[in-house]
């Protein structure tokens, strides 16, 4: 999730757009940044938010809501994060900005989940907690916008997303053939590597495995290159990061058949690698917002 908001913030510097200069310099200083965005029951993600950005009247704001699944929470030292102001004359504005860690943020220890333990991703409670002007990134209109933050988080986490769960996925691949080769069976004297069924699982996952790489490295570049992708962009994105959510879950599911039982038992890497690839489909884009984003592209938008 740092990653993400150095990320927008070279989508910025590479576009010319001014504003984020001091995320890549406090980057460079050691600030950790985490994403503030994740709100219990907030569908709308980043179009719209339930956290109230209240103006100070100096260009800042003070934030007050909860975020869910705040990453790096033991750890961060800045927060991104969005809210809504209701109150100034042209509202309803988001808000996107930066805050400090203070008196004004709660960082509860609930991090108790099936796995994904190390990202300790807990809930984050504000209470009037300060960005000052210098920190306020972005004032939009609620819902889709062309905006340059839109464009740079949603590109980011997408390719982001996508490259940590294919990086799942190898690793998974990694120990499939490992234990394929480690393993014998009784029946035959040979390992387990050269029974046929065996073979054709692994190379089915390699198979899925190997299309993903050379996709989300071509995405990367097109972001980097500022190539103009335009509507089609939405639809890439959410599309590679659904694919390879999807392969990586099969293809850790086929690794846990090649290995047999003991990747059952905790301790086993496989093991975690199947609990932490289970959150790949609760990170936007879910399968739904893919699937409607990729359906909207294509027939249009749904007529009420
Ligand atoms: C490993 C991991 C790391 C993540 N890191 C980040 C991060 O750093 N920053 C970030 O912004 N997001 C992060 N996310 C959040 C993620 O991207 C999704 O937004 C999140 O999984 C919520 O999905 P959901 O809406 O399906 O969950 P839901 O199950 O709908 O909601 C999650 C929780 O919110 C509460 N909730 C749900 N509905 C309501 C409601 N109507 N009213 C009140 N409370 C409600 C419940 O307590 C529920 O358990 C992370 C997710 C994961 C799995």
């Amino acid at each position: 999730m740092h990653l993400v908001w150095t990320g927008v913030a070279k989508v910025f510097s590479d576009r010319g757009v001014p504003g984020l200069e001091f995320v890549q310099d406090g980057a460079v200083a050691g600030e950790v940044f985490a994403f503030g965005i994740s709100e219990g029951g907030n569908d709308l993600v980043l179009f719209g938010s339930d956290t109230a950005a209240v103006p100070d009247g100096d260009g800042g704001y003070s934030f007050t809501g909860t975020k869910i699944f705040t990453s790096l929470a033991p750890v961060w030292t800045k927060l991104g994060l969005h809210g809504l102001d209701t109150t100034s004359a042209d509202a309803p504005k988001l808000v996107f900005a930066f805050i400090d860690r203070t008196d004004a943020v709660t960082t509860s220890d609930d991090w108790d989940t099936l796995g994904m333990r190390a990202t300790q991703s807990r809930t984050t409670r504000l209470n009037g907690a300060t960005a000052d002007a210098a920190h306020v990134v972005r004032r939009i209109d609620p819902g889709p916008s062309p905006d340059p933050i839109v464009f740079g988080i949603f590109s980011v986490f997408e390719i982001l997303l996508a490259s940590v769960y294919t990086g799942i996925a190898r690793r998974a691949l990694e120990l499939a053939v490992a234990t394929a080769q480690k393993r014998h069976s009784k029946r035959t004297g040979l390992a387990y590597s050269q029974d046929p069924d065996i073979r054709w699982r692994i190379a089915d996952m390699s198979i899925a495995y190997d299309a993903l790489p050379p996709q989300i490295a071509q995405l990367a570049r097109d972001v980097d290159d500022r190539v103009d992708n335009g509507a089609r962009w939405f639809p890439l994105l959410s599309g590679v990061k659904h694919r390879a959510i999807t392969m990586a879950k099969q293809v850790v599911d086929d690794a846990m058949l090649v290995a047999g039982g003991g990747s059952y038992f905790s301790a086993n890497e496989l093991s975690r690698l199947y609990r932490d690839v289970l959150a790949g489909a609760f990170h936007p884009s879910d399968p739904e917002s893919a699937h409607s984003t990729a359906a909207g592209a294509l027939l249009g938008p749904l007529q009420t």
